[in-house]
């Protein structure tokens, strides 16, 4: 009997606990819903006042009122880069927001490759400040057409080559692109830059992960674009890699299947 009361003792105790894990679980739920919907909320609401201060900048430059001092020009266009830096980790933040939430849609058309290199390089001519870097896209060749979220593609490759970019004060950021197996591409983005240290490879592509170096604290940013690159490679049925060496250069890779399939897409979803 005493045996018995003692089973009994701990059959309730289990089940309280039990209960109390399900509250917990609960309560979690929630608040992991509340912090998404508040991350998609608040970059929605930010990207109205950001694109103000942006052409406003904008119209200062292009010097309505009589043309701006050097000094002022200088400040106007420092105006401009912040609030586009601000717009972009913006994006990020309300794109990672709608994926942990799976609320990001896919949308998957058939392209050539020759055709994302050439978009892309249209929009990284405007920004290549530095004489010193060179940025070249290798020709893709013989290379099959893709059937993927080509938007997607493309953000994860701007994220690569704009850090390639920044990390590489001289030198030169090579983009290319070549089979993997019978069913999938690779998109490379090499770089002669600063590296990383082999034992920051594995956290890079995490949430606000900043390698933590003299030279990385001068240039800013979130730490959110490689995971945000992660994330969307997940969604595409693919992954992303990185090779570096410290004071030698990175490679960052995308591979992705050359087929979008349903099934490969609603896994991460
Ligand atoms: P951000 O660039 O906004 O800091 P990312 O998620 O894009 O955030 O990158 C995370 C970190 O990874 C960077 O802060 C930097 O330390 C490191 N990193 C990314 N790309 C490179 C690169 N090509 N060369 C050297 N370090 C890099």
């Amino acid at each position: 009997d005493e045996l018995r009361a003692e089973l009994e003792e701990t059959n309730r105790g289990v089940v309280a606990l039990y209960a109390e894990l399900d509250t917990q679980a609960e309560e979690l739920r929630k608040a992991t819903e509340l912090k998404s919907r508040f991350l998609a909320y608040m970059s929605h609401e930010f990207r109205t006042p950001i694109s103000a201060i942006r052409s406003i900048a904008r119209l200062l430059s292009d010097r309505v009122d009589g043309p701006l001092a050097p000094e002022q020009e200088k400040q106007v266009g420092f105006i401009d880069t912040t609030a586009s830096e601000l717009a972009e980790m913006v994006d990020d933040l309300l794109d990672l927001a709608k994926i942990e939430a799976g609320r990001i849609d896919i949308s998957p058309a058939w392209f050539e490759m020759v055709d994302l290199f050439s978009a892309l390089r249209g929009m990284f001519r405007p920004v290549l400040h530095n004489p010193a870097t060179t940025l070249i896209f290798e020709e893709p060749e013989g290379l099959p057409k893709l059937y993927t979220d080509d938007r997607k593609l493309s953000q994860i490759l701007r994220n690569f080559i704009s850090n390639a970019l920044k990390f590489t004060p001289r030198g030169e950021v090579r983009v290319s692109a070549m089979r993997a197996g019978d069913d999938a591409v690779k998109f490379s983005v090499s770089d002669t830059g600063i590296g990383i240290a082999p034992e920051h490879h594995a956290a890079v592509f995490d949430d606000f992960s900043q390698v933590d170096s003299p030279v990385q604290k001068r240039l800013r940013g979130t730490g959110l674009g490689l995971s945000l690159s992660r994330q969307l490679a997940l969604l595409l049925g693919g992954h992303v890699e990185v090779a570096s060496e410290l004071g030698k250069g990175s490679v960052f890779s995308v591979t992705l299947p050359v087929q979008l399939r349903r099934q490969d897409a609603a896994r991460s979803e």
